[in-house]
């Protein structure tokens, strides 16, 4: 990709530099070098944007459409001007001060240092980490034209600084503004299979960032508790938005599909937004909903410390038989609502201590009980599923802390464990339809991944 860049760049010099022309000529040389130093820098940022890359694991290929370089084409144009400026790039490093940001950029101008000095916008140039890039602008005398800078933001914009001169050189006035920016958004994709180590350590071998791990188990959570269900030799595949701004890594952003074979049992997920909606959701390749109407647990790493209808209870003995299941977890932990529904009860029972009872669509409800305290809510309130509704404590009849979970259907209680796989919707009609062809298009660029080689990655 590199060297047909270079050709390209080469084949453009040649049109637009007259080496008849002395002043051309000069400018050549500077812009020669001015391109030399952006490639080097160039690929220092495509190699160093992910400390972690994929590129030395080709178990994991991290796939990277072509960097665009700024203000290279318009530095080119601007040969035939007679105003030309030259843009340097220089990385943020640990300990740096305007003074010798500035002198790396080649930019001597006590003007505008002093402003940066002064102005709160201009001054945000010194959040940035070390590592993160810095542009400057410069005029033939090395005074500053503009200066621009990547101040972060999400997968799909980014905040950025920009310091422009205005007016007369001799005379020059500054301004400092924070805009935001598009992005540009690549497909990373990363797989790997699932050693003895446990499901942590295979995503850390397979540099997984950790909010896509997160939003992976929040994906499956319906489906696979990841502390107990996940064995060695399960493998996975995943594919998600990264963002990045004028070749540099901004933030990764959503999962957009994910592949997880668990127990030789293929779970697959696919983020879909219904046209017309904008609100989008996960589905299975076949268009069901991957959000299940109930969680698992109401209480993240938690383990079952007493099951469903157990008898003979230290403690629960006043009850014939145990009518939820424990989950024993330290003081404190949140405790989330299993499914959307509404506060029925938030206070006191006998027994139960703190309890929370939430009603649910068709004759369902949840009871939370021996919490150590509550979210701010009221009767009637609507609550989603995973929103936290209190907290792990001892209040009522119990030992230790932990959270007595019951599931009832009209009342009855049901085993919460035997009750996870409960039926979900499916698209239907038109709205299955759009699927299919949007999951068609989706698995074709998964495969295409799947056979990438990170070395034909500019093809
Ligand atoms: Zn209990």
């Amino acid at each position: 990709m590199w060297s047909r860049l270079r050709e390209v760049f080469a084949r453009e010099l040649v049109v637009l530099v007259d080496p008849t022309n002395a002043l051309h000529a000069r400018r050549r040389k500077q812009l020669t070098a001015a391109v030399g130093t952006v490639f080097t820098l160039g690929m220092a940022a495509a190699m160093g944007v992910a400390p972690r890359s994929a590129f030395d694991d080709p178990q994991a290929p991290r796939v990277r459409e072509a960097i665009r370089l700024p203000d290279l084409r318009t530095q080119l144009e601007q040969l035939t001007e007679t105003d030309a400026t030259f843009v340097r790039e220089e990385r943020m490093q640990r300990g740096d001060t305007i003074a010798s940001l500035l002198k790396r950029l080649g930019v001597d101008d006590p003007d505008a240092q002093a402003f940066i000095r002064r102005n709160t916008t201009a001054r945000g140039l010194f959040d940035l980490n070390p590592g993160q890039t810095v542009q400057a602008e410069v005029d033939e005398n090395n005074l500053l034209v503009s200066l621009q800078a990547n101040l972060g933001g999400d997968a799909n914009a980014s905040r950025e600084l920009v310091i422009e001169r205005a007016g007369d050189p001799a005379d020059p006035v500054y301004k400092a503004r924070v805009q935001s920016v598009k992005n540009e958004l690549h497909y990373e994709m990363l797989s790997g299979a699932i050693a003895s180590g446990g499901f942590f350590k295979a995503m850390d071998a397979a540099n997984v960032p950790d909010e896509i791990v997160q939003q992976m188990l929040s994906i499956f959570s319906g489906v696979i508790d990841f502390h107990h269900d996940i064995t060695s030799g399960d493998r996975f595949r995943i594919v998600y938005e990264a963002g990045f701004r004028d070749g540099a890594f901004v933030r990764n952003g959503r999962v957009m599909a994910v592949e997880l074979i668990n127990h030789n049992q293929l779970h697959q997920a696919l983020w879909y937004a219904p046209e017309g909606s904008k609100q989008g959701a996960y589905y299975t390749f076949d268009g069901r909903s991957m959000k299940r109407p109930f969680l698992r647990s109401p209480v993240e790493f938690s383990r079952v410390s007493s099951g469903f209808g157990g008898r003979d209870h230290p403690l629960h003995h006043h009850w014939a038989q145990h009518k939820g299941v424990d989950f024993a977890a330290p003081t404190g932990t949140k405790v989330m609502a299993t499914g959307d529904g509404e506060v029925e009860f938030v206070g006191q029972q006998n027994g139960y201590g703190n309890i929370v009872i939430l009603k649910h669509h068709s004759g369902y409800s949840t009871y939370y009980a021996h919490l150590s305290g509550f979210a701010t809510m009221k009767r009637g309130q609507h609550v989603s599923q995973g929103e936290v509704i209190g907290y792990v404590g001892q209040t009522g009849w119990a030992t230790g802390p932990h959270l007595h979970y019951e599931f009832r259907v009209n009342d009855v209680p049901l085993n919460p464990l035997a009750i996870a796989a409960l039926d979900t919707p499916a698209l239907s009609g038109p709205a299955r339809q759009q699927f299919l062809s949007y999951t068609s298009e989706m698995l074709s660029r998964i495969n295409a991944l799947r056979t990438y080689n990170v070395a034909s990655a500019s093809n």
